[in-house]
């Protein structure tokens, strides 16, 4: 029951929007909002490119709450009862989270508050259905996406309806209570921002933009990574601009059913990755498969170098690298091509390439990174075949085959013919010295050759296989 000198305090996270908010609808419901960030890098490391998104999302969210949001550093549980009593809150609210440290932490914060005599409130705006609606018949979770996705999720209640944004009251913020720090960018964070809109407004026309131009198509189309056909909504849902239900409900009957239903598998795929880190805690250290415990990876610097910097000589793994270094974003597709040739190519630990990830990308999600990277290198539970190498040549002649993405990054070769794009070590001389290309000069020869190192890939993992 609202009361006229009623407050709450909403605590934003990874919730940074007003529509479609159900623990903001509730603290508004409450009474007047104060609406609070609280930094906790500590239980909460963000890689560089998206602690930078962050922070012009943090500015859009305050500008859209009319400057009231407070951002403040600590112990959560301390810095939320200080400012309830300054504020006389009763209610404190948020959206739930599912990594294995942060509902740790909240179930702490919550009974630290409660002791306290203060209401706690969370709510579920970040996925389409809890963890723990979705399970076998036998109680367990699934490790496996298709029955995950078309038993599990599609046999249960569908996601909820959109909310709109709550009539809000938002207590202003006082002279002494800090906002969101102005923004003061790095030369490669100017660079990023050329490549995004950041904040509420921004995801909304994002997915308008989609929804309108590029859903039709969408079933086909989004494996193709030039011109891109996909919605490019990944960093937006990470930070919670937008929800996953607004995304889910926009698309109903607003493009050819194969095209709906492709879109919202891939929304599928999303929450798979979020329950497998809710009920597999090790998801971003160990892999799934312990017999991977054992893989004899590869210690190689330059290698390891070599990719980071998109120098490895292989056209579509450079380009995505690059892609990646440039935009903080890579589309899907060369992202399991680059994640394949680093953990069976150039056997190295898959971890060593989730860390370069979690710092590179705009999108960074744990649960989406870590479970991606352990489908691609086998070690997951639900998981590529180890025997599966993606060959970047081949990749690149299905996927690019008149090679716009490549010569968009990696614009040094640009003068080959789309045949010899994807794999200019096998190009004629006569070709290269016709498009004035000198490989090792111009452009790396490959570091390592394709073949022999897929099979090597391939001996050392049947030799795991043989000792189980
Ligand atoms: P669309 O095709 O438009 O899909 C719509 C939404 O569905 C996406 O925004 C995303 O939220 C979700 N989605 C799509 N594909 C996947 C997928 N395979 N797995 C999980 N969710 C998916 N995605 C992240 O959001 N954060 C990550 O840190 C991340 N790391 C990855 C690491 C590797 C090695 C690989 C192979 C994939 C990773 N992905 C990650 C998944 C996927 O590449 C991106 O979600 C997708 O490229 C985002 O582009 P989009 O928004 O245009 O996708």
């Amino acid at each position: 029951m609202k009361t006229p000198d009623a407050v709450a305090i909403h605590w934003f996270r990874q919730d940074l929007r007003l529509a479609d908010n159900p623990a903001l609808t509730a603290a508004a419901r409450h009474g007047r909002v104060v609406p609070v960030v609280i930094e906790d890098p500590e239980a909460d490391p963000a890689g560089a490119a998206s602690a930078w998104w962050r922070g012009r999302s943090l500015a859009a969210l305050d500008a859209a709450l009319g400057g009231s949001l407070r951002v403040l550093r600590g112990d959560p549980a301390a810095v939320l009862a200080e400012l309830a009593a300054r504020h006389g809150a009763s209610l404190v609210t948020w959206t739930r989270r599912y990594e294995p440290w942060a509902t740790a932490r909240d179930s702490a914060v919550k009974a630290a508050l409660t002791a306290g005599g203060l209401a706690v409130q969370s709510e579920n705006g970040a996925l389409l259905w809890e963890p723990w609606e979705v399970l076998k018949p036998d109680g367990t979770p699934y490790r496996v996406f298709t029955p995950f996705y078309r038993r599990g999720c599609l046999g249960a209640a569908p996601p909820r309806r959109p909310l709109p944004v709550p009539r809000l009251d938002p207590v202003p913020r006082a002279p002494d209570e800090p906002g969101p720090a102005a923004a003061r960018e790095a030369p490669w964070e100017r660079k990023l921002a050329r490549h995004w809109q950041i904040g509420e407004a921004a995801a909304g026309a994002a997915l308008a933009r989609f929804v309108g131009e590029r859903l039709a198509g969408y079933a086909k189309g989004r494996d193709f990574p030039a011109p891109g056909q996909t919605s490019r909504l990944s960093p937006h849902l990470a930070h919670g601009e937008i929800s996953p239900n607004a995304a889910w409900h926009a698309v109903a009957g607003a493009g050819p059913a194969e095209d709906v239903a492709a879109f919202r598998a891939e929304l599928g795929w999303r929450e798979f990755c979020a329950h497998q880190l809710f009920h597999f805690p090790d998801l971003p250290q160990a892999p799934l498969r312990t017999e991977f415990a054992a893989m004899p990876w590869r210690d190689d610097p330059d290698a390891l170098a070599a990719w980071q910097r998109g120098q490895t000589g292989v056209p579509l793994v450079d380009a995505g690298m690059r892609e990646l270094w440039q935009t903080g974003f890579m589309h899907n597709r060369v992202r399991m091509v680059v994640a394949s040739f680093l953990t069976k190519n150039l056997m190295i630990d898959w971890r060593r390439g989730e860390r370069w990830f979690a710092d590179c990308l705009v999108d960074y999600s744990p649960a989406s990174n870590a479970a991606s990277w352990q489908w691609v290198a086998g070690s997951g539970a639900d998981a590529a075949p180890y025997f599966r190498v993606f060959n970047p040549a081949t990749q690149a002649a299905k996927f690019d085959p008149e090679g716009a993405y490549i010569r968009r990054f990696v614009p040094e070769i640009a003068q080959l013919p789309d045949r010899w794009l994807g794999a200019p070590w096998t190009a004629p001389d006569a070709v290269l010295r016709q498009a004035g290309l000198r490989l090792g000069r111009d452009y790396p020869r490959p570091i390592v050759d394709l073949a022999a190192s897929r099979a090597r890939a391939l001996a050392a993992f049947h030799a795991l296989e043989s000792e189980r």
